[in-house]
């Protein structure tokens, strides 16, 4: 399998509802900064998941270049908060294989947030919960973890050739802005 031709899709993720390319572009434009935390999150790896210390330490790494931090990353070892089926405000869950990954994707993030995260009328809500989940046979692919934090943060997806919020996996690179006219 070439994973490298796979395209992975969220929860915000809205090609495919049959409307113009113009229209849509305006969409991811408008909305793409769709949610903020008021208060830093907590990272919380769950037993499911694969992820090494390192790897999770460089995804948070490269978002704090652009302000988005956490609070801390913790191990949920005794599987407190991750088995926990309330959604528990303020925490950003890592998961492993769980079987909530959309087919021909790689990973996924579902949030919560006030407001609808993919059509808001440039408004932008509060993040209050998001769980991501990567398979951990790609969990150390290049900006994957990156990619799906950037949902967690709020983001949606931007179609902009080598922006890490590419919805492509192959598209994809390591520049953040938040549109082409900044
Ligand atoms: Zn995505």
């Amino acid at each position: 399998m070439n994973y490298k031709n796979i395209l992975f899709i969220t929860g915000s993720f809205i090609i495919g509802l049959g409307i113009g390319k113009y229209l849509k572009y305006k969409i991811f434009e408008s909305n793409f900064q769709t949610a903020l935390w008021k208060k830093e999150p907590a990272l919380i790896i769950c037993n499911s998941s694969a992820v090494k210390d390192n790897r999770v330490k460089d995804a948070t790494l490269f978002w704090e270049k652009y302000n988005h931090k956490v609070s801390l990353i913790h191990r949920d070892e005794t599987d407190t908060i991750c088995g926990n089926k309330n959604k528990i405000k303020g925490m950003i869950l890592l998961k492993g294989n769980e079987g909530n990954i959309p087919n021909d994707s790689l990973g996924t993030t579902n949030r919560l947030s006030t407001l609808n995260l993919s059509y808001n009328d440039n408004k932008i809500g509060e993040m209050l919960f998001a769980s991501i989940e990567i398979y951990n046979e790609y969990i150390d692919l290049d900006l994957l973890l990156e990619h799906e934090l950037g949902h967690a943060f709020g983001y949606s997806h931007l179609e902009e050739v080598n922006h890490v919020m590419y919805p492509e996996f192959n598209f994809m690179g390591d520049k953040f802005y938040l549109n082409k006219k900044e």
